[in-house]
């Protein structure tokens, strides 16, 4: 149970942070939503509001593709309560071929799927090691540790993701603050839904026939040979910002469907 802690969620207006709000919401936790858009922010707090009856969830509206964002979202989660459990989830795909990724691509995803991580964590570090406990995790992912052919750019931010959780929780032994990845395979967010949909739908294939395909051609090491639930990969979360989870850091939480054969 997490009642009397606060967390912050960046990312958390759909997909996967939103499942992990609403997971720590039931947790009893108070609980900041983030997003780019004052509209999907409010949006977003309204329907946890309505799915999870007590619910205090606020939200905070800024973009953490740039410093001034995560200062900001750090200044005014903090005005809410301090701090104690931060997921650092906001991240972004965008597919391409590695001759076609601009510098101002690799700079963009590198800010957004990294420096929003490094920054957050830096503000809100201060007062976690004067209160002597606190839980950052990381939502990093598969394409983390398999590089993915036409996204190496992503895949690259979220080995560096990887790499900036184990240095963390090293540095940060001992104080009582634990830091740690969650590593999530294909999910079926929204966003992938409408993805898997709208290729359905070219190809002539209902969404059954396409997702069967996905893994037999994509994924034929998958061992679950299916989507993971948002809801799943917070429930991963949830273990790892409990108290149940106190002598766990610098770990790989994966719940990728068994995809990783290591
Ligand atoms: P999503 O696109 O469904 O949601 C992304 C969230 O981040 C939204 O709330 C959006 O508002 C927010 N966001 C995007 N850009 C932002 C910005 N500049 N500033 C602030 N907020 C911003 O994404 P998702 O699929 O739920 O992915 C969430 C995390 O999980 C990402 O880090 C992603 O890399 C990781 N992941 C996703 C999958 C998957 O299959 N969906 C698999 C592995 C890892």
């Amino acid at each position: 149970k997490l009642n009397g802690k606060h967390a912050l969620v960046t990312g958390s207006t759909k997909g996967i942070g939103f499942a992990i709000a609403e997971r720590l919401l039931r947790e009893g936790a108070t609980v900041t939503v983030n997003g780019r858009s004052e509209g999907s922010v409010a949006e977003a707090v309204e329907k946890l509001r309505g799915e999870v009856a007590g619910a205090d969830v606020h939200g905070v509206a800024a973009d953490l593709s740039a410093e001034r964002g995560a200062l900001d979202l750090a200044a005014a989660a903090e005005h809410v309560a301090m701090v104690d459990v931060l997921v650092n989830n906001a991240g972004a795909y965008a597919p391409k071929s590695f001759e076609k990724i601009t510098d101002e691509d690799w700079a963009g995803i590198f800010d957004l799927n990294v420096m929003s991580g490094v920054r957050m964590t830096r503000a809100l570090l201060p007062r976690m090691k004067h209160a002597g406990w606190g839980r950052v995790v990381f939502i990093s992912s598969e394409s983390g540790v398999c590089t993915p052919e036409e996204m190496i750019h992503y895949g690259v931010t979220k080995s560096a993701q990887l790499a900036l959780s184990r240095g963390l929780a090293k540095e940060l032994g001992g104080s009582g603050i634990t830091v740690n990845s969650v590593l999530p395979g294909p999910t079926w967010t929204e966003g992938v839904a409408a993805f898997v949909e709208q290729v359905a739908a070219e190809k002539g294939l209902s969404v059954d026939e396409m997702k069967t395909r996905f893994f037999e051609e994509q994924r034929p090491g998958s061992l679950i040979a299916r989507f993971a639930t948002p809801e799943e990969v917070a429930d991963l979360v949830a273990f790892a910002v409990s108290p149940l989870a106190s002598a766990t850091t610098g770990a790989t939480l994966r719940c990728e469907g068994g995809i990783i054969d290591s």
